[in-house]
């Protein structure tokens, strides 16, 4: 009886962070961007025929790896594209990390990585992120069969300067090295001009964030042409047609509005900064964030109990309660209205205290 359940595939999910629907809700829990995509977007998607959609989508994503490659003066065969780069990292996962010795990634860090790595019997090693929350390169330097590591890092949002990310990656030249840029756009330096040095580095960004189109999915890796490559070669083993023909044609009108792209992520920019003091003089310590986001602890109100009281709010943020970060807050940067809002709450909740 029940003896199927031996041939299971035992997974343990990642748990991504709820999506409520309340008409009053402010949602700050997802790191998704405040402001809508850029009309171009809503035009693209206006333009798709109903009748075009009886057809396959194309296989090669090219309208959209080309408008990627033209952004960031590629080639095309530099660029190779997924449903959000959380499909980007697990196909990168599986294409390059198959050798015996542990992938690296950091302790405190994007909770995907430990469950890719568990799905696809990969094994890991995490390793500690300084009392700061900072990566130290000198301890990449042990046995590995790759490396991977979001930058401006998750859930901390510091960013690793590129003297420091060049280092890992010239250390390490017998592994890929992955570098995570879903929170490059607010302020980060990018690692990509380093793939012109180094054949076996990927970059890999997404459209969820800083373009707006995290309903979308759409995500992106950049490298030298034979790991792009080989990412598609097991792509089209497991699905030729990822991206759909909706999202094929919103990724390239997202790309090409420069425009509308450099206003609202200097939009987020300045909120996160102005999020900063207001945080700071209400006694809450964090790291200098570089993502849309800041992640932040107060100085006497536990974390789990700021969470809920905001959560009865309908002030949505992010809480991991697990070692070392159950103190602190995940906030998102809304709008200038939503972090006024959360930032009068807070002062409220905090006088009361
Ligand atoms: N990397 C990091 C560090 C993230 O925080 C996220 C967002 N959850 C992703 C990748 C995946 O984002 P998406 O699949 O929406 O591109």
């Amino acid at each position: 009886m029940d003896s199927w359940k031996k041939n299971v595939r035992r997974a343990i999910p990642y748990v991504p962070g709820e999506q409520p629907n309340l008409p009053d809700m402010i949602k700050l829990n997802t790191n998704e961007n405040p402001y809508p995509p850029s009309p171009k977007v809503g035009e693209a998607l206006h333009a798709l025929r109903n009748r075009d959609l009886r057809l396959y989508p194309d296989p090669t994503a090219g309208e959209l790896v080309e408008a990627i490659a033209d952004y960031y003066g590629l080639k095309k065969e530099q660029v190779f594209v997924g449903v959000g780069s959380d499909d980007v990292l697990a196909m990168a996962f599986l294409t390059f990390f198959n050798g015996d010795k542990p992938v690296l990634f950091p302790d405190i860090t994007y909770s995907f990585y430990d469950v890719w790595a568990g799905l696809f019997r990969i094994p890991y090693r995490q390793i500690p992120l300084t009392e700061d929350f900072v990566i130290r390169p000198e301890d990449y330097r042990i046995e590995n069969s790759g490396i991977v590591f979001p930058n401006p890092n998750a859930p901390t949002g510091q960013e690793l300067p590129q003297e420091a990310v060049e280092e890992i990656v010239a250390a390490n030249s017998g592994s890929v090295v992955i570098v995570d840029e879903a929170y490059v756009d607010f302020g980060a330096r990018s690692a990509l001009s380093l793939t012109e040095k180094y054949d076996h580095l990927l970059v890999v960004q997404t459209m969820s964030k800083s373009r707006s189109l995290a309903g979308m999915r759409i995500g992106y890796a950049m490298g030298n042409p034979e790991l792009i490559r080989r990412l598609n070669d097991v792509k089209y083993s497991f699905n030729s047609y990822t991206m759909d023909q909706t999202a094929l044609a919103a990724g390239k009108a997202a790309m090409e509005d420069r425009e509308y792209f450099e206003e609202t992520r200097k939009n987020v920019m300045e909120t996160r900064e102005w999020t900063k003091r207001e945080l700071s003089e209400l006694g809450f310590t964090f790291g200098d964030s570089m993502g849309n986001f800041i992640f932040a602890a107060h100085k006497s109100c536990p974390g789990r109990e700021l969470f809920n009281a905001l959560r009865e709010k309908r002030i949505f943020v992010r809480y991991f309660d697990k070692p070392r970060i159950s103190n602190y807050l995940r906030i998102t940067v809304g709008t200038p209205e939503e972090m006024k809002a959360l930032v009068d709450f807070l002062k409220n909740y905090l006088r009361q205290e």
